[in-house]
């Protein structure tokens, strides 16, 4: 029997954001909706294309989307928000749109767009469905069955890929009255059968149905409710039960009782016991196995994948070669890299070259081409081994000395004595005032960074402008009369990236776009070898704007969690040595401004959570290494020294020790949305440093009202004591406007300086 070979995604962007481009046009009225539904034909095609082109086995369906698979979902189950719905209950596109992005009539609080958020442990933002007790599905939005009709020009098997209603479910947000969302499964049940039965109808064998929480740990009632999913569909066309981003080992008793054709496991995030599958699963079950990483950019060592899957037959013939997940985390062909030293270039694989080795590997342990061409595919891997650009003996070296004793990492006195040391220093009044670092990035300053990079205006010229910025946004800041400023953050386009450009360890590609969000792309830096600072990174912008004023200027930093987790990561060294490279080169800039007069500093680690492992019992591991990495950037500074750091949506519950742990001097974080939940848990965990609550959310228009901060400030004050309580926004002011931040700001500092006469 030949061994198959399917892949369970491909990236829908185009293969130079066409669908962004289009999107765009199309919501500023610039583009019809025919040409854009235009664009997006020609994509599937192309993606089906691709994967005919490169032998595999089965042309997926099913894993294009207009902004998200999960808000087509939503669209597929008629499940849209009744605030976005038209009279007559039919569904077009532009609802899908207004669902994702709000609408923009004059009833703006009616038509808000669904929350997001982050798609389990990625940088890929799904809209969150949302759950009503009167609940009603219905087969809504047929793009499914369309997409199938157009695959049909390429006479391949088609494998159709659906969310599961269980993930579904376990995505969404019950929204009005509490009641519990799985009660809603059979209904949804049921919709997913007539589903199916449409599906059939159109002789496709193969569903598969997409089920990562699988990798978590689950309760009884959501195994149960896994349970009863797939009891209702045995009788419909063959299940390809699909998992990723971790092993489900852990819940392999409950899928060996499911009544599935195939399973498909993320072999990549975690090679699995060969003897527990051998035990559990049924033999007349197929097995996917994911070998080639859905998630990182690297080379597949295929020879090592082919003794893998020679071994595996032993025991099961019944296999499938596949990717470990979708490959929409990836950017899509590497062909189009025009600026990569081809030395470097050999070591990479995008989605492109993802689903050739598929085909290669396939081919090599089908005997149809000799397995010496996959020992001549891994060449360069060999190569990449002895290369200078990987290793630096020095950061190997220093990172040796500093995990021989990480204690060291905790500041020299704690903060209660700290606290006192940096007042004396900065006499700041009480609730100072901050920003969390950036303020509007405009037009111009975006045409400026670009036409420098693109050496349309000398570096002279450019230095200028830049000052300009600077000398605006103190000048502002100072008329506002904020307590501790910041330069701005003008020079930087992402505040990953811009810090990655001045380390050593690091690669840019000019195309690999990955979708983040909607018609968002971002383009993740890669990580190739030992990390170090080559030269100052924010030494130059930051004591200018020092120099403009008496007021303190904090320094703006990204974490190591962060660099290390909205990067690609090399595979040939754990995670949390490469964040301790990381943070040695941060150490680096650390020091310096420490040693410029720059006394008080940010370390930015929003990803912090996000770097979480799926299962708990990995948690703590990760925890630990990800709060080392965070203090070895402040080694041995003085207690004088204030660091600050910022953390944006992110749930602290099952963290707070770690938050704790950070040691940080203030702390901010995003609380206008949240309420004052949050700070309940500052006070339950007895939060010891200064918290700075966001007290108003940056991410809309509206300016604040003054009465509004005021009202959440004397709350925060019954959490936090007025001696450690800081008042910002929630996030950087980049995507504001420079009006629409003055007047907030105004409003903060209104409400700050009525309240301090108070205490
Ligand atoms: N300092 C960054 C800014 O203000 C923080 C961004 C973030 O939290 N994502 O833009
Ligand atoms: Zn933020």
């Amino acid at each position: 029997m030949s061994i198959k070979n399917h892949i369970l995604g491909f990236p829908r962007i185009g293969l130079k954001r066409e669908l962004k481009f289009a999107q765009e046009k199309y919501w500023s009225g610039q583009c019809s909706l025919e040409k854009l539904l235009k664009v997006g034909r020609n994509i599937r095609k192309n993606n089906w294309k691709i994967q005919k082109e490169n032998n595999l086995n089965f042309l997926t369906v099913g894993d294009f989307s207009w902004y998200d698979h999960v808000l087509t979902t939503s669209m597929m189950l008629g499940n849209i928000p009744k605030r976005h719905m038209s009279f007559n209950k039919k569904l077009t596109l532009d609802i899908l749109f207004n669902v994702a992005r709000g609408t923009k009539s004059t009833n703006e609080t009616n038509g808000h767009a669904s929350e997001m958020t982050k798609w389990f442990n990625t940088n890929y933002h799904y809209i969150v469905p949302e759950f009503y007790k009167d609940q009603n599905f219905s087969f809504s939005w047929k793009q499914i069955l369309e997409e199938i009709d157009e695959a049909r020009e390429f006479n391949l098997p088609i494998k159709v890929v659906l969310l599961s209603p269980v993930t579904y479910l376990w995505l969404g947000k019950v929204k009005g009255h509490r009641f519990n969302k799985l009660k809603l499964l059979p209904d949804l049940i049921k919709i997913y059968q007539k589903i199916f039965k449409e599906i059939q109808k159109k002789n496709i064998t193969w569903i598969q149905i997409d089920e990562p929480i699988l990798a978590f740990d689950l309760d009884e009632s959501w195994k149960e409710a896994i349970y009863y999913t797939y009891k209702k569909f045995e009788s419909f066309s063959k299940i390809l039960l699909t998992t990723y981003f971790g092993s489900v080992l852990h819940n392999i008793k409950l899928i060996s009782k499911l009544n599935i054709d195939g399973l498909h496991i993320d072999i990549v995030s975690e090679e699995p016991d060969l003897m527990i599958l051998k035990k559990y699963i049924k033999p007349k079950c197929i097995l996917s196995l994911g070998v080639i990483n859905g998630r990182n950019i690297w080379r597949s060592d295929l020879f090592f994948w082919f003794n893998y899957i020679k071994k595996f037959l032993k025991f099961k013939k019944e296999i499938w070669i596949s990717s470990s997940c979708s490959l929409l985390h990836v950017p899509i062909d590497l062909s189009l890299e025009n600026n990569l030293k081809s030395s470097i270039k050999e070591w990479f694989s995008f989605a492109v070259q993802k689903c050739f080795e598929i085909s290669l590997l396939t081919q090599a342990v089908n005997n149809k081409i000799s397995s010496t061409q996959l020992i001549e595919w891994i060449k360069p891997l060999k190569k990449r081994k002895l290369s200078t650009l990987v290793h630096n003996s020095t950061t190997q070296l220093r990172i040796k000395k500093i995990t021989q004793n990480l204690s060291i990492t905790k500041r020299l006195n704690s903060y209660s004595i700290r606290q006192k040391i940096q007042q004396k220093l900065f006499n700041l009044p009480l609730l100072p005032l901050t920003t969390i670092g950036s303020f509007p990035q405009t037009e111009k300053i975006r045409k400026l960074r670009l036409d420098f990079k693109n050496q349309i205006i000398t570096q002279n010229e450019y230095y200028t402008e830049i000052k300009k910025y600077i000398k605006y946004a103190i000048s502002e800041q100072e008329k506002l009369d904020l307590d501790v400023l910041v330069h701005g953050e003008p020079e930087r386009n992402d505040m990953v990236e811009y810090f990655s450009e001045y380390l050593e360890g690091f690669v840019f590609t000019e195309y690999g776009w990955v979708q983040s969000y909607g018609s968002r792309c971002v383009k993740p830096p890669i990580i190739i070898g030992d990390i170090s600072r080559i030269t100052p990174i924010t030494i130059f912008w930051t004591k200018y704007a020092q120099s403009l004023t008496r007021k303190p200027v904090k320094g703006m930093l990204t974490g190591p969690v962060t660099i290390l987790c909205w990067s690609f990561p090399r595979e040939d060294l754990p995670y949390d040595i490469i964040a301790k490279q990381i943070a040695c080169a941060i150490m680096d800039e650390v020091r310096e401004l420490e040693n410029s007069g720059i006394n008080i500093i940010q370390i930015d680690e929003p990803a912090l959570r996000e770097g979480l492992p799926l299962r708990k019992s990995k948690h703590k591991q990760y925890l630990e290494w990800a709060t080392e990495a965070f203090r070895l950037c402040t080694l041995n500074i003085k207690d004088s020294t204030q660091i600050h750091t910022h953390m944006c949506y992110c749930e602290f519950q099952d963290i707070m020790p770690s938050i704790v742990a950070l040691d940080a001097d203030v702390i901010t974080i995003e609380t206008s949305r949240s309420d004052i939940e949050l700070l309940k848990f500052f006070k339950k965990f007895k939060y010891p440093n200064s918290i700075g609550p966001g007290v108003y959310d940056i991410h809309t228009p509206e300016i604040p009202k003054m009465q509004n901060i005021y009202k959440l400030l004397s709350q925060s004050l019954k959490n936090i004591s007025h001696t450690k309580l800081w008042v910002n926004p929630d996030c950087g002011l980049k995507t504001r406007t420079w009006t629409e931040t003055l007047l907030s700001l105004k409003n903060m500092v209104i409400a700050v300086k009525m309240l301090r006469k108070k205490i």
